[in-house]
Order: C-alpha cells, then structure tokens, then sequence
C-alpha cells in the first residue's frame, strides 16, 4: 500500500503502518491532553497504545496464520485507523475457509479480552467501561475494553470489516458468489451512510471511518463483478494483435522512436517470435534519463512479466499480471508471440461488455487495475 512505512516482520509477512493510522494516535493523544492529564497519565496513554498496536497486529495475524493453513499466503499486513489490513495473495474460493479466515482476527481479540476479564475479575480490578473510558482508567480494564470495541467493530457486516466477509461468506453457502457479494457490498454501504449520519453529529472520527468503509465495500463488489466477467472471456478474445515488437539489440533511441510513432505505450521484446522480456514507457523513460539514448533494450528491458497462452482465461492470466505489476501482458501460442493485452484494451472489452452488464464501467477497470509504481 502507497504512504505506508514497515515496523517489522512476524512469520515472514511483512508489518506496515498506514500514515492514516497517525491520525487515530494522535487523537488519542488529544483526548489525554484536552482532560488536563498529567506526565504520568500521558505515559500510560502511549503505553496503552502501544498495546492496542500490538492486539491489532495480532488480529491481523489470526487472519494469516489461518490462511496459510489453507495454503495463502500473506503478502503484508497494513495498520489502518479502522484496524489492520493483512493482503492475502488470494482469497479463498471456499465461503468456509473464507468465513474461517474472516473469523480468525477476531476471535484473536475475544481470547484477549477473556483473558483481561478473567484476570481482572481474579484481583477484583475490572472497572466498568465508563470508568475505564475515562482517562487514568485501569489500563488492564481499559485494554479489555477496547478488544471489545475492536470485536464488535470488526463484526459490523460491512466490507472491509472482516463482518463483510462473514456475512459474504454465509450468503454465499445459498447463493451466488457474485450475488453474495453484492448484497454484502449494499449492506456495508447502508451502514457507512448511516456511520456519516451519526459522524455528522456526535464525532467527526465517524466520517472518517464511514468513508473507508463506503469505498471499500465498492471496491469489494466491483473487483468480485470484474472476475466474474473476466472468467468467461479467453485471452485471445481481447488482446491487440496489431502491435510493435522491440529486439534486445535496438537501441533506447529506436524505441522512443516506436513509442513517439503510435499508440503502443509498452513493448514485448522478441528472439525468433519468442518473448523475452517487456520494455513498459515507464522503465524506457526512467532507462534513458540513466543510461541515455544507446543503451541496449536487452539491457534494460524487465524478464519478470507474466505471458498468458491465449486459450486460458482473463481472470488468471490478470491475476499474474498483477503479481508481475506488469502493464503489458504478451500473449503466446505454441511458445510464439501472438497478441498482447493491455489495460486499456480490456477497458474497451468491458465497455462493449457494460452494454448489457451496465455495472462495471471502464473507468473502474483501469482504477481496479492500476498498478502501483
Ligand atoms: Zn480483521
């Protein structure tokens, strides 16, 4: 994710801290310093926070770990104000893994408060959560109660909120997947609408959390939408068979040259009909400005994209390309270059698509589709 720095690494997935995820310390911090805390209230607030750091990044773990169980793995795990984010490779096609996987962070944050509430209980120490809420509450019964909060809020049936998946998942046991989702989708975004209304009102950090989540459940639902569509399409369906190949000899210059000419944006590299590598704009503009105009494209060129056959299916032949962050897909026939397909190119599939599946629009398809870098 863009704007975000890594804290560490646990099990081998990286931990990342979203700059939005300043905003809730901060009005923690606010909070203590507008009830006149002293220094020593004030420490126990970081402490606190600190704290809630750790259950969050171990909320997100419970999601992984259940995962990898499931054979996914976890690219990396974001801290969000509205939680975490762990970026699983894939989700799972089975609405009882996902429900398990969905369930797993959570559950994390049940055993926590379990064990403060029981601990507590032991040395008569639990305070009620309005005395808790209050600064200079206990810290254990303070803790507890914000695993609590984080339970009930996570639960919330609306996409990103694990809820949403929840609720996904079950609905799924019945219907669709597609269907599911969209359903899930129109909840989550009832109830953001309605987080706004009360926001409005009562606390501006509600928007704010009404705002992801309204955008979330959309992203959810078209990304879900765009499978569907792109699993019924084969690749040759929708790659450009009029295209430009560069060879590893030609020099920058030759290829500014073809990109100046035409519309092309990104080049497949050849060796007798055989794909080699992909020289995108981005790496040709960034390759000149470093290494000037006779550089070789054999020397420049990026080996790690993805090629798709061009009988297999856009969705996973999509999903690679992601993988790869590669704009160009070349496509391969019998190991010869045939075609490739771009982002604008399915763009305009989904255009003519949208005449009679009006929802996804190709505007969407490129957001879906951006690749970061
Ligand atoms: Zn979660």
């Amino acid at each position: 994710m863009k704007w975000s720095w890594k804290i560490g690494s646990v099990a081998g997935i990286g931990i990342f801290m979203h700059w939005t995820f300043l905003l809730l310390l901060g009005w923690i911090v606010l909070m203590h310093a507008r009830q006149g805390a002293d220094a020593a209230a004030a420490i126990a607030g970081v402490v606190l926070v600190l704290a809630v750091f750790g259950c969050v990044v171990l909320h997100e773990l419970g999601h992984a770990l259940t995962a990898k169980r499931f054979g996914i793995r976890t690219r990396d795990i974001t801290l969000l104000p509205i939680g975490g984010v762990a970026r699983l490779e894939r989700m799972p096609d089975d609405p009882r893994q996902e429900l398990w996987v969905a369930l797993a962070g959570p559950a994390v944050n049940v055993v926590i408060a379990a064990a403060l509430f029981f601990s507590l209980e032991f040395t008569a120490g639990l305070m009620p959560f309005s005395q808790a809420a209050r600064v200079g509450g206990g810290f254990a019964s303070q803790l507890m109660w914000i695993n609590v909060v984080l339970v009930a809020f996570n639960l919330l049936p609306a996409f990103p909120m694990d809820g949403g998946r929840v609720l996904r998942a079950l609905l799924a046991h019945r219907l669709e997947y597609v269907r599911a989702t969209q359903i899930a989708a129109t909840v989550g975004q009832g109830m953001a609408i309605l987080f706004g209304i009360v926001g409005l009102f009562f606390n501006p950090m509600l928007m704010f959390i009404a705002l992801f989540v309204f955008l979330g459940a959309q992203e959810e639902a078209h990304h879900v939408q765009l499978r569907a569509l792109l699993r019924g399409i084969p690749v040759r369906d929708a790659m450009m068979t009029r295209f430009t190949v560069l060879r590893e000899d030609d020099s920058l210059a030759a290829a500014v040259r073809e990109l100046l000419a035409g519309s092309q944006q990104d080049f497949p590299v050849v060796r007798d009909d055989r794909v080699v590598g992909v020289l995108p704009r981005q790496d040709l503009v960034r390759r000149l400005a470093e290494q000037g105009q006779q550089a070789r494209v054999g020397d420049v060129m990026r080996k790690d994209c993805a090629t798709a056959e061009d009988t297999e299916m856009l969705d996973g032949a999509f999903q690679r390309m992601r993988a790869a962050n590669c704009p160009t897909l070349p496509v391969v026939r019998g190991g010869r270059l045939v075609g490739v397909v771009t982002l604008e190119n399915v763009g305009e599939l989904m255009m003519i698509n949208s005449a009679y599946q009006s929802a996804v629009t190709r505007g969407r398809v490129e957001d879906i589709f951006k690749l970061e870098g």
